[in-house]
């Protein structure tokens, strides 16, 4: 079973639950206070939007960078 990470919306507690990926999607009880929490958005789910996406920091795509408001993203440490 694979396990999610979660945060609480109400006590902004962070946990992790293993679960059926039937119910990935379904809020989790957050252990301290009982509240639904949100499943955190995994570095699984950004890598899959930027190959269906465009890169923002490609270089040349005209896009300019949101950190460091420069037009060339080499001068970043991203
Ligand atoms: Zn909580």
């Amino acid at each position: 079973m694979p396990i999610y990470e979660y945060v609480c919306s109400n006590c902004k507690s962070e946990f992790e639950q293993m679960r059926p990926l039937s119910q990935s999607g379904d809020p989790a009880e957050c252990p301290l206070c009982h509240k639904p929490a949100k499943r955190k958005i995994s570095t699984f789910a950004a890598f899959t939007t930027s190959i269906s996406g465009v890169p923002k920091s490609v270089p040349g795509s005209g896009s300019s960078c949101s950190s460091c408001s420069s037009g060339n993203c080499s001068t970043c440490a991203s």
